[in-house]
């Protein structure tokens, strides 16, 4: 029998990957998820109308962590329910795992902003979280108003989201006001469709939909990792980008101001009411706001999508917003021997040449699959990370097999401690169990439409 055991903090994509290249090895790992259930960005990111592709994932998901070398322990925070020092140097692990993705949203940047979120503003993270769930029956989480005339600040593939996702509910409310049924999945085929059938335009609803701000031009917008490092390869990749835009807008109908960044807050009556933008301009490849540009921009609301770091835990060092690990260690916790960082929790992806090679030729089919498939551009994502992640573990495994393995008393301290976390939750040893009671209703399932997506 092996004698190792590996901790692995988050269950999603890159910790379940994790945990299977060891199941693979015969390394048993205990996987601790600080939510009920283990999927993340799927579950809580990827938006609602990807049903199907949600559903394929979590199977996934599910697979890698039933399997018998895998203990899961649901609801167990990194940094709160259990301490990383006492993880990292007492339990006896043979190796800790860092896979918690990247949950803190990008600070906006203007000074004071944040003192109004939920009242004018609010950022990507709790934002889609709130979508994709706000239908479940129960829904504890904190109601989010919308309203029509918002300023998304973003540019990539998540901000189109939230435009999508801010277009189809003021559509959706406003139709209904009208007596016209519709739902997320129909309205997902295009906007501009379903009010065609119905002879309606979005200004005879009187809306005049939200707008995405972005700092660069539209064909520089972040919107697939395409190389762009000569010039056929950056004009393919600017018109590329432009398509996808267009194409998002003709169906979701928001608006887009290039070439501005925000500056300053507009606050009436103790809520953010809009923002002061500056004009920005291109100048031999940099970034420029041209001063003496600004201009006040009302808005009932802002999201701000501007990106993810992960989140900061007590006693795990960073540097530049992500977990500081040493370079050409395979993503070894600088100052720990035995802490490794995987998957979204670390941008830097160690020396692993073959991961990064594969890595390349992903983003390419990325490129060209973008305007096609949608579904599959996300699940390439996915298949990305899991690829890097297995890289890593394939180098890892050889390091933890040179490490030292719980001792006996160890053993039955890890047994004890992940029984204690169990009874706390009532967590009954079965996983499959567990996910499927856990499993939240779905908006499909809610409206009778169980196939779609
Ligand atoms: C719309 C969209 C666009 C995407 N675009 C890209 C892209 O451009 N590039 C790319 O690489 N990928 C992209 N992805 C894919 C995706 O975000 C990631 O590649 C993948 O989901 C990351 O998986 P992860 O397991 O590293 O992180 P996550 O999915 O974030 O999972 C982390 C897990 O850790 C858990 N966790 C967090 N903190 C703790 C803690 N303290 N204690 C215990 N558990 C914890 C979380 O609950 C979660 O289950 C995109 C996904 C979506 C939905």
């Amino acid at each position: 029998m092996n004698p190792h055991i590996v901790a692995i903090f988050g269950g999603a994509v890159s910790g379940a990957e994790a945990s299977h290249q060891l199941s693979q090895r015969g390394i048993r790992s205990v996987v601790f998820e600080q939510n009920a259930l283990p999927y993340g960005k799927i579950e809580d990111g990827l938006p609602k109308w990807h049903a199907k592709l949600r559903d394929k994932e979590e199977a996934s998901i599910d697979e890698k962590l039933s399997d018998p070398h895998v203990t899961f322990v649901p609801l167990a925070k990194l940094g709160k329910t259990i301490d990383f020092q006492d993880v990292a140097s007492n339990w006896g692990f043979s190796a800790v795992f860092l896979a918690t993705g990247a949950w803190r949203d990008r600070p906006l940047g203007i000074e004071g902003i944040d003192d109004y979120v939920g009242k004018g503003l609010y950022y990507q993270n709790p934002f889609m979280h709130w979508y994709n769930h706000y239908h479940e029956p129960g829904y504890a989480g904190q109601p989010l108003v919308l309203a029509d005339g918002a300023l998304v600040i973003g540019g990539g593939l998540a901000s189109i989201d939230i435009c999508k996702a801010l277009m189809m509910e003021t559509v959706q409310a406003a139709l209904a006001n009208r007596g016209i049924p519709t739902n997320m999945f129909d309205l997902e085929r295009g906007i501009g469709k379903v009010l065609e059938a119905h002879g309606l335009t979005l200004a005879d609803l009187g809306l005049r939909g939200c707008t995405l701000v972005y700092r660069r031009r539209v064909k520089d917008m972040p919107l697939f990792p395409g190389e762009t490092d000569t010039p056929e390869k950056l004009a393919k990749a600017e018109t590329v980008r432009e398509k996808v835009l267009l194409n998002a807008q003709s169906k979701f109908l928001f608006n887009v101001l290039p070439c501005h960044v925000p500056v300053d807050q507009i606050v009436e009556d103790g809520r953010l009411a809009g923002l002061v933008l500056r004009e920005t301009k291109l100048e031999d490849g940099k970034l420029l706001e041209v001063m003496g540009s600004d201009k006040p921009f009302l808005a009932p609301l802002v999201v701000s999508s501007i990106g993810s770091v992960p989140e900061a835990l007590p006693g795990v060092p960073m540097k530049a917003g992500v977990y500081e690990v040493e370079g050409g260690q395979c993503c070894r916790l600088k100052g720990f021997d035995n802490v490794f960082a995987v998957g979204n929790a670390v941008t830097g992806r160690g020396n692993i040449k073959e991961s990064v090679e594969h890595g390349k030729s992903i983003s390419e089919s990325i490129a060209e699959g973008y305007l096609a498939n949608p579904d599959g551009t996300v699940s390439e994502h996915f298949r990305q990370r899991e690829n890097v992640v297995s890289a890593s573990v394939d180098a890892l495994a050889e390091r933890i097999s040179h490490m030292r393995p719980p001792t006996a008393a160890q053993r039955v301290l890890i047994e004890e401690r992940v029984k204690a976390l169990h009874n706390a939750t009532g967590y009954g040893g079965s996983y499959r169990a567990w996910a499927d009671a856990n499993r939240p209703l779905r908006l499909e399932q809610l409206l009778g439409l169980e196939g779609h997506g």
